[in-house]
């Protein structure tokens, strides 16, 4: 009983919030920072690690790890000496470029993708038809015209309704988290709400742009700057989703620098009364056509039970969409592609899935889990890889995970030592896998050191030179041993 009571606690304490159209991974500051003197000095974010595996007496492992470490040799090695998987990636990048739902750069990436799979030999390939919103950018800019005359850097915010032509010109009010909103109230009526918010972790910070809109609204605002979710800056905005809450007015909402919120928070303090211009054209066109990106290699002997390996194909439409998350598809995509060139066929499906229209949407996600309802039972395990792509350190494994599943990816994760991705975290998952794992899929996520993934998410700065090729070579050998292992294995992952 103390033992189950210490089990619930300690999975209380590392469950992920749910957060539409986001995985979350949880980076915080130093503990005892306050949030006005991160403010002053912008602070670079440490990974907390994902606490380690709960300590509870597991089963023995019932995989014979022994039996797989020629196999994740080969595999390994493969990884390591392949180019494949980099000039993929410079491919979907410089070629290609960002694709954003609805944009023509996501559907030649698909239509490229689903042609190279073929070229790849593997089986079952095709797109599974998908309609994702379509949200235009359009041109946008914000000047500072009071006390001083000066443009500012600014990016809106996915999801957002456009100012009209002449734009919006209002005083701003600067507060730094929603308490101070709230205190001023109806003063924020006809005004600008800038939200001057430090980067804590994720999760908690990113509230302001998702919701910022909404609650400044509430209070009569015109319109709402949100600082950009990111512990550094450069003189970088950070767009990402937004969402209006039903029954408030739809007002426009964008992101700022640091640099900028810091700017209009002086001039605000010090009583200079800043006023802002916004202009925006963003739009909703008509919902577009998309897919999710589908192959598999069949497996031999139980080949509809089905391991799921993927990141999302789409982007922000900025930037090249390199961390997030091209490289998480390729890196899926190469795993399987490498276990193909290898002859390494498992008993069990290996599928990956390039999903559509995760950044502004979910609806690949979604979709994924509506079209395969019926083998949600055969899905041994899915993995979800959208947390940048750096040096890998394992898994998370999802917290529901049976203490035979955990006990059995624990000795698989052993196969990877040498190259340090050995660690099977307390908790994993992610936002494609969502809607299958919130129907008994077992889930996990590619865990990696994400200590600057947050300096360029969803900025113009998410570009190929970010990634290093050996880092990707690392995870495609880490995703490729543990899904081969977990497919191929006599045994059940789980346990029943
Ligand atoms: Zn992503």
């Amino acid at each position: 009983m103390r033992l189950l009571q210490t089990l619930v606690v300690i999975l209380s304490i590392v469950s992920v919030p749910a957060l539409a159209y986001h995985s979350i991974r949880q980076y915080t500051l130093n503990a005892n920072n306050n949030s006005s003197n991160v403010a002053q000095t912008p602070q670079r974010a440490q990974p907390t690690p994902t606490p380690s595996p709960t300590p509870l007496p597991l089963p023995p492992p019932t995989v014979k790890v022994d039996n797989y470490r020629a196999a994740a040799g080969r595999i390994i090695g493969a990884a390591l000496t392949s180019n494949k998987g980099y000039a993929r990636l410079a491919h979907l990048t410089d070629h290609i470029g960002n694709r954003l739902s609805g944009s023509k750069n996501l559907e030649q990436a698909i239509a490229w993708a689903l042609a190279e799979m073929k070229r790849d030999g593997l089986d079952n390939v095709r797109g599974e038809k998908v309609m994702v919103p379509h949200w235009v950018r359009g041109n946008e800019s914000l000047q500072l015209t009071s006390p001083v005359s000066r443009e500012l850097m600014v990016l809106g915010l996915g999801n957002s309704v456009g100012t009209p032509a002449e734009g919006i010109t209002a005083p701003a009010v600067v507060v730094r988290n929603f308490d101070e909103l709230d205190r001023l109230g109806e003063q924020v009526r006809g005004k600008i709400v800038v939200y001057n918010a430090a980067f804590t972790n994720y999760g908690a910070t990113v509230q302001y742009r998702q919701n910022g809109a909404s609650r400044a609204a509430r209070w009569g605002a015109v319109a709402a700057l949100v600082r950009s979710v990111t512990p550094v800056s450069l003189q970088t905005p950070h767009t990402g989703a937004m969402a209006y809450a039903e029954g408030q007015p739809k007002i426009p909402t964008a992101a700022v620098t640091i640099e900028g919120a810091e700017l209009l928070q002086r001039m605000y303090d010090r009583g200079d009364q800043p006023v802002l211009r916004l202009k925006m054209e963003a739009q909703f066109l008509p919902d577009a056509e998309s897919a999710n990106v589908i192959a598999e290699i069949k497996g031999s002997e139980k080949p509809e039970e089905v391991v799921v390996v993927g990141g999302h194909f789409d982007s922000w439409d900025v930037g090249q969409g390199a961390h997030d998350d091209g490289g998480g598809c390729i890196i899926a995509w190469e795993a399987v592609r490498l276990l193909k060139e290898l002859g390494l066929r498992p008993r069990r499906t290996i599928r990956v899935v390039l999903y559509t229209n995760e950044e502004n949407g979910l609806r690949g996600g979604n979709a994924y889990r509506d079209a395969h309802r019926n083998e949600v039972a055969k899905h041994v395990l899915a993995i979800e890889t959208d947390s940048g792509t750096y040096q890998p350190l394992g898994f998370g494994l999802a917290a529901t995970a049976t203490p035979q599943a955990r006990a059995n990816m624990q000795e698989i994760a052993k196969l990877l030592t040498g190259i340090r991705a050995d660690r099977i975290g307390a908790n994993g998952g992610g936002a494609d896998i969502g809607p299958m794992t919130r129907e008994g899929v077992l889930g996990a996520s590619l865990d990696v050191d994400g200590s600057h993934y947050f300096d360029i998410h969803h900025t113009p700065a998410d570009t190929l030179d970010k990634i290093d090729p050996q880092h990707l070579a690392l995870c495609v050998a880490t995703m490729a041993v543990m899904a081969y292992t977990v497919a191929d294995m006599p045994q059940a992952l789980s346990g029943q």
